[in-house]
Formats: C-alpha cells, structure tokens, sequence
C-alpha cells in the first residue's frame, strides 16, 4: 500500500487513478451493519486481530480464527463449504502462509462451522483435532442419529477422511509458544468442543475462550427428554464454560457475542464475566426445551 501511495506521488493523476480502483477492488471486505445471526455465512469478512496473536479470519456470520506464532500457526473452524476459500485468502491477507498451520479444530460437526474444513485441510496440510463424537461425522460427511440436528441435514458435509480424535482436557502445543486446551462441551451437537489459550500483546495477556454453541435446537423427532444421559453430559459441559479461562469470549457466531461491536470498540472486549453468563444462557434455554418437551406430553 505505501508503495502504492510513493508510486502515486511520481506518477500522473491518471495512472493513481486506475492504480486506486485496482486496490479498491482488492480492499478488504466489509459486512453489513443490520445483518442478523442468520446473514452473511458465506460472505468474506475482513480478517482483523482480535488480541494478540489472535485473529478473525471467518466470514460475515461464521467466526473462524487463526492464533500464530513464529513456529506454525492453529486454525479453529472452517464455516461454510463456500466460506473456506474466503477463510484461506483472509489469512493470506494478513500475511501469514496457511502451509504454517499445523492444526485446524472445531467447534461442532456442523455444516456451518465444519463445512470448509476439508478445504482448508487441503490448503494448509494440518491435522484436523476433533473430539471423539465428531471424528465419524468428519470422516464420513455425514453425522448420526446422535445428533439432534440429524435430519435437518445439519451433518452433511464434505468428508475429512483422516480427522484425528482431541481428548477432553488435552493442550495441544506447537511450538514453545501455542497452546490450546480441548473442553467437552456436548450438547448442541455430539462433539461440541470449547477451546482456551492465553494471548498476549506485550506484557498485557488475555484469557481467549472460544465456546461453543449452547442451543438446544433439533429436528422433529429428536426429543433431549429421551435422553436423559445426553442432557447430564449437555449441563456438565454448560458448568464448565462458567469455570473457563475467560477474558475474552468467542464464539461460532460471532453476532451471539456481539463480536464485531466490540472489536470495533462499540463494546467492552473483556469482560471476566462473559462465559459465566453465555452458560446461563444456554441453561435457561436447555430448561425451557425441556419444559416444552414435557407440556408437549411423553409418547
Ligand atoms: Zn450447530
Ligand atoms: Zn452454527
């Protein structure tokens, strides 16, 4: 850009001219202000850094982000299948290589958060790290009946034929400075999995929580009160997004947590209480689906 602007300078008017529009045909991308949680999941975003050295590479309704450092960076979620390529070409724009990823995560094995993952793991050669529940879903394109989604087609996606299984509580490291913790958070989805991990710009460091979806949404025949063991693993992982690391909260939808607002300061970034509140909320509204489930009566 700065050469752009010296090359501007020495030349004639017209030449910047067409040297302007070609930049402002590559300038990044922008999202619509009164866009909805359901808008702009293929869209491209601008990539931005969130804190530290981690940054927004997702799209206009779908987060996925990039934590680097100098020895290899991690990808967590790949949105949609049309939203992958834009993912790839927003960590370029930041000037990372996505061939210095060495693992790509996830939320939950949902179309929309596990849809580009089989592209992305193509650009980047990584290892994709999901938690058990997830890995046949990944590899099959195709989840089960244990999901609650099912037959909505929530699963189908493009198979990740070598997805590899994360364990509860296990970091995964690259490197001497990235480190991300794996937190079961099963509910929404079989494999919902919470990531942690520290950033730091200088000396100021920050807790990252990067939870995942908590509503208790299915399909018509999907009924949580049948599965009573389900729900208990579902409130255990609700328990533990209260006690998580949690400066700044993220999560798979970026308009849940008001997420552009505050990285455009129209909100507190930090805020120590976030996670503690985001598990409330999906406990009021596990509660409330088993409330109607039960008014609904018990076949
Ligand atoms: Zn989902
Ligand atoms: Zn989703």
């Amino acid at each position: 850009m700065r050469l752009a602007l010296a090359l501007c300078a020495a030349l004639a008017l017209s030449a910047c001219a067409t040297a302007a529009g070609t930049s402002a045909n590559d300038a990044a991308p922008t999202c619509r202000a009164d866009a909805t949680v359901m808008d702009g999941w293929d869209d491209r975003a601008p990539p931005r850094r969130i804190f530290g050295n981690t940054w927004y590479v997702g799209s206009c309704g779908l987060t996925a982000l990039l934590v680097t450092s100098p020895e290899g960076h991690v990808l967590i979620d790949g949105a949609t299948e049309a939203a992958a390529p834009h993912i790839e070409a927003n960590i370029r724009a930041l000037g990372f290589d996505p061939r210095d990823v060495k693992y790509i995560l996830n939320s939950h094995e949902h179309f929309d958060h596990a849809g580009g993952l089989a592209h992305l793991q193509r650009a980047t050669g990584a290892q994709v790290r999901v938690r058990e529940p997830a890995v046949a879903t990944l590899r099959r394109g195709q989840g089960d009946r244990s999901d609650p989604q099912f037959l909505e087609g929530s699963t189908k996606l493009p198979p990740v034929a070598d997805a590899a299984t994360v364990a509860d509580g296990e970091t995964l490291r690259v490197g001497r400075h990235l480190a991300l913790t794996a937190h079961a958070t099963p509910g929404h989805a079989p494999g919902g999995t919470s990531w942690t991990w520290r950033s730091c710009e200088g000396q100021r460091c920050l807790d990252i929580a990067y939870t995942d979806s908590t509503s208790a949404i299915s399909d018509k025949a999907f009924r949580y009160s049948a599965h009573p063991e389900y729900v208990a693993a579902f409130r255990r992982g609700l328990d533990t997004i209260t006690t998580l690391p949690c400066d700044v909260l993220i999560a798979p939808h970026p308009l849940v947590v008001d997420l552009f607002a505050r990285l455009d300061g129209r909100a507190p970034l930090v805020d120590a209480g976030a996670c503690r509140r985001y598990a409330e909320t999906g406990r009021a509204n596990l509660d409330k689906r088993l409330d109607s489930e039960r008014e609904a009566g018990t076949p």
